[in-house]
């Protein structure tokens, strides 16, 4: 079960920001800013309420009229997990 820290991001959340139309961006809720870094790259956050492991993707893409940045945090399953945590283990 999620806890209250990270509740509020569910299974998946996306965020999206595109150059010269802030009125159209998505931010994600600001649970998304309490996660922490996990294991080596980039790809990986932590909750460090309850320790449910999240994957973190993005991309950007150039536009001619202004450039697009898309985000998604998704919650890890517990297999998932398990498998990241091993793979970041010393
Ligand atoms: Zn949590």
């Amino acid at each position: 079960m999620p806890c209250d820290t990270c509740a509020e991001l569910g299974d998946r959340k996306y965020a999206y920001r595109k150059g010269g139309r802030p009125e159209d961006d998505i931010d994600f809720p600001p649970a998304a800013a309490k996660l922490r870094p996990f294991g080596r790259g980039h790809d990986h956050r932590e909750c460090p309420t309850c320790g449910d492991l999240f994957h973190y993707d993005s991309t950007h893409d150039y536009f001619v009229n202004g450039d697009e940045d898309d985000e998604t945090l998704t919650r890890l399953g517990p297999d998932q997990a398990a498998e990241v945590r091993a793979k970041a283990a010393p």
